[in-house]
């Protein structure tokens, strides 16, 4: 889950981020535009008109932004500019996340090697420093990567994503 959960938003801090996106529907679509990022859903189908979140047959309501259908209309896919702001997004906080991640490795790394060659002691035994590099490795990467990265990236991303859902409002919306 580390590594590989910033790419789908599974791990998504939204409790914890003090950001908080003045387009709430942005973050519940987020993890559904990555799907179809990813190409795991159909291109095609039959799309809020305003959000661009996916509907069903059954939905008088954007489940996503809560527009009504016969106002917001429908479209039959999703704008190219529309899914870049959600992929700046998720760039952005895979990004920090693995940068974030391998800095704890680097981090180890160097308490290792800095137990090994100066270590007094105990402290300078290879098993413990071992142990370290290991469990350090870890911890480090843990919480620089998924826990310190994930915010910040989420964040960055976010703001990056909500300017660019801005710029598009602006341009299309009359
Ligand atoms: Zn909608």
């Amino acid at each position: 889950m580390a590594g590989e959960g910033a790419h789908a938003g599974t791990g998504e801090p939204a409790g914890i981020a003090v950001y908080v996106s003045p387009y709430p529907y942005l973050d519940r679509l987020q993890e559904k535009m990555e799907e179809r990022l990813a190409r795991k859903v159909p291109v095609k189908g039959r799309f809020c008109g305003f959000c661009f979140g996916r509907l069903r047959e059954s939905d008088a309501v954007c489940p996503f932004c809560a527009s009504s259908i016969d106002t917001a209309g429908t479209v039959d896919e999703i704008p190219q500019d529309v899914l870049k702001a959600y992929q700046a997004k998720q760039k952005t906080e895979g990004l920090w996340v693995h940068s974030g991640a391998f800095s704890g490795l680097l981090l180890a790394m160097a308490l290792f090697l800095l137990m090994v060659v100066w270590g007094p002691g105990l402290l300078g035994h290879p098993a413990l420093a071992f142990a370290v590099l290991i469990g350090g490795g870890y911890v480090f990467a843990q919480l620089f990567g998924t826990f310190l990265g994930a915010q910040i990236g989420y964040r960055k991303g976010a703001r990056k994503r909500d300017s660019m859902w801005a710029r598009w409002l602006e341009s299309h919306r009359r």
